[in-house]
């Protein structure tokens, strides 16, 4: 068979047999569809040879480029030890190593300066952090018996204990759904047993798993499933472009943060734990949270003594600049949810980090039943763990983080300038993620339709110049693998900034 025929077949295979995700499958058989056959540095070439720019990462996961020598040694060594065993009752090598290592990296990332009380916003700087009792077994009847709807628990403090414990699993969504079973449970072993639920943020996004869907908030995806979800209570988005309180930053004082407020005030004895994607909500449309919004929450959770889960599976491993968007604001959550960036983009794996009051909460006698009963086949697979060793160390070697300002320059001065289009309506970034918002009127912000698939038609035309993006509705999302160089960030940059024109002025 000849190279043309072979890959016509592929392509009629892929749509035979294949039903790819997030994919109307009607739309893709009646299209060409790219194959990818090869991937070197931050480019990705199909089965005709031709070559693309990676500008999402390979969906957020990729950060040193692909094909680097240094992760693809480490797992053919590994292979040649072992592909995999399982981490329920046995341990394996390189899931020692790299826990170790992240715990250090981990550590030495939030040892921060105590942050100062919010100056602007919800919490207003009085009553904050009250010194409270260390965990211990007073506290803990006296929320039983009381409950404390409308207000503060002075006599039960939320565990902040230096993120230390490492839980593993396979995917974003996995280490979400560890960490809701864990901050759940945590609660039920302290005697808090109503605390069964959760708060989380409108327009987040925590994975695809009926626990990440549950305290997600984004109704085109999320709706459909409603009845098969838990209960939470959903806070405002710090989504200030289209602020849901009608309000304007800085002249809100982060209003947001109040209404925060006024739900933990009202029913913190049934909540657990508060999930939040740190510093910028992702695939909710690259929303950047304002200044002291995430301390905010931070100083929140602790005064009503609801567990912080920070999700940093798309904003972890330096995307935004720091190693852990977190830092930006000098915040250590309860429990930590790492992913996609974990392996360089290399292999699935997960962990959930915690601290050593939350573990040691778990921790007693066989017939106490406090296991956390929760594993997946793959958890804590060698091969992937070896990656993620090979990718951490890289961050070191390569002076990945330094060597991000540069290029994080390039990107700010390109959203200035595509933000006096007559379409764009916001630009959003934080380190090397971006958003771009096309609207159809600017003056009013009236978005397009969702049918008219503006971002899907940007797409479009950045693949036919050679660059791959994925857009999140009227947003265009761009998220190129860290080791980017200067001049196809630029080129990356061209190829959709020509799109965006294209397509706006042709509607
Ligand atoms: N949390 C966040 C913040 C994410 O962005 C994602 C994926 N985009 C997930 C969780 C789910 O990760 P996965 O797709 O690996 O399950």
């Amino acid at each position: 068979m000849g190279i043309i025929e072979e890959n016509e077949r592929l392509e009629e295979l892929d749509k035979k047999y294949i039903w790819h995700p997030f994919t109307q499958m009607k739309e893709w058989s009646e299209d060409h569809q790219i194959i990818i056959a090869e991937g070197r540095d931050c480019f990705l070439k199909d089965i005709y040879g031709r070559w693309y720019l990676d500008g999402v990462s390979s969906l957020w996961v990729n950060i040193h480029g692909h094909r680097k020598k240094e992760i693809d040694d480490a797992i053919k060594e590994q292979i040649d030890s072992i592909a995999h065993s399982t981490l329920l009752g046995l341990s394996n090598v390189p899931a020692i190593k790299l826990a170790e290592k992240l715990v250090q990296i981990v550590q030495k990332s939030f040892q921060l300066p105590p942050h100062p009380p919010l100056t602007k916003g919800g919490t207003k700087g009085d009553d904050i952090n009250p010194p409270l009792p260390p965990f211990g077994k007073g506290g803990v009847g006296g929320f039983e018996k009381g409950g404390n709807k409308g207000g503060t628990n002075s006599t039960l403090v939320t565990c902040h204990s230096l993120l230390s414990k490492v839980f593993y699993s396979d995917d974003g969504s996995t280490s979400v759904e560890v960490a809701l079973k864990m901050a759940f449970q945590y609660w039920k072993h302290k005697g808090a047993a109503s605390k069964n639920t959760f708060v989380c943020l409108n327009n987040a996004y925590h994975g695809d798993t009926i626990g990440g869907v549950s305290v997600g908030g984004i109704d085109i995806f999320h709706k459909t499933f409603e009845p098969l979800l838990f209960k939470t209570y959903s806070a405002p988005s710090p989504y200030c472009y289209r602020c849901e309180l009608g309000k304007s930053y800085p002249d809100c004082e982060l209003a947001c943060l109040d209404k925060l407020e006024d739900i933990f005030r009202t029913y913190s004895n049934e909540i657990a734990a508060m999930i939040i994607e740190p510093m910028m909500q992702a695939a909710g449309g690259m929303i950047t949270s304002p200044p002291e919004y995430l301390k905010g929450v931070r100083e929140l959770c602790t005064k009503y003594n609801i567990l912080m889960i920070a999700d940093e599976v798309a904003t972890g491993f330096g995307r935004t600049g720091k190693m852990f968007a977190c830092e930006h604001e000098g915040v250590e959550p309860d429990i930590l949810c790492l992913s996609k960036g974990i392996t360089g983009g290399y292999l699935p794996l997960a962990v959930t980090l915690v601290g050593d009051d939350i573990y040691n909460a778990f921790f007693g006698e066989f017939k106490d039943l406090k296991t956390f009963f929760h594993g997946h086949s793959y958890t804590g697979n060698p091969l992937a763990c070896a990656a993620a060793i090979a990718c951490l160390d890289l961050f070191e070697k390569e002076k990945v983080l330094e060597n991000l300002e540069a290029k994080i320059e390039i990107l700010g001065a390109w959203l200035k300038e595509v933000l006096s289009f007559k379409h764009v309506g916001d630009t959003r970034s934080i380190g090397l993620m971006a958003g771009i918002e096309l609207v159809k009127n600017k003056e009013t912000k009236e978005p397009y339709e969702w049918t008219e698939k503006m971002g899907w038609r940007v797409a479009y035309h950045a693949k036919d110049n050679g660059v791959i993006i994925r857009p999140l509705g009227n947003v265009i999302a761009i998220m190129p693998p860290l080791s980017i160089g200067e001049q196809n960030l630029k080129q990356l940059l061209r190829v959709i900034r020509d799109a965006i024109v294209l397509v706006t002025e042709e509607s």
